[in-house]
């Protein structure tokens, strides 16, 4: 798998959680995506699907906010990746995809912890 080099301190979430995931090893590449002043967001991340099964995901960094550059926490960047990874086995926005998500969720939550995460407010005070 192909990470952006922004990115890579996810691989080992994405590895936490890869046992929930079997089709994990379709995912061939994860990209950044730095915001532009002239596009408006609705999400932070995308999934896309290849005819031939494999998948490519993109993960939001930042983004403008009426001109002003806003970084995403660490914790909204997990909790994407929970959410685009639950996509890899539940396509659909079903009962099933948002029970995934939240089992990757709280993996995820654990391993911050365990980083010594202690919330995005205090995150926030760091980037300041
Ligand atoms: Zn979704």
């Amino acid at each position: 798998m192909l990470v952006s080099k922004d990115l890579q301190w996810i691989e080992e979430y994405i590895e936490s959680a890869s046992h929930l995931v079997p089709g994990i090893s379709k995912l061939k590449r994860i990209t950044s995506i730095h915001g532009r002043k002239d596009v408006q967001l609705g999400c932070y991340g995308q999934l896309w699907k290849y005819k031939n099964g494999h998948y490519r995901m993109s993960l939001y960094v930042n983004y403008y906010n009426f001109e002003k550059k806003t970084y995403l926490s660490t914790m909204d960047i997990v909790c994407t990746l929970a959410h685009e990874l639950a996509h890899l086995s539940w396509w659909e926005h079903c009962t099933n995809h948002k029970k995934l998500e939240a089992t990757i969720t709280l993996i995820f939550m654990g391993k911050l912890k365990k980083h010594g995460y202690v919330s995005e407010e205090a995150e926030r005070e760091t980037i300041k």
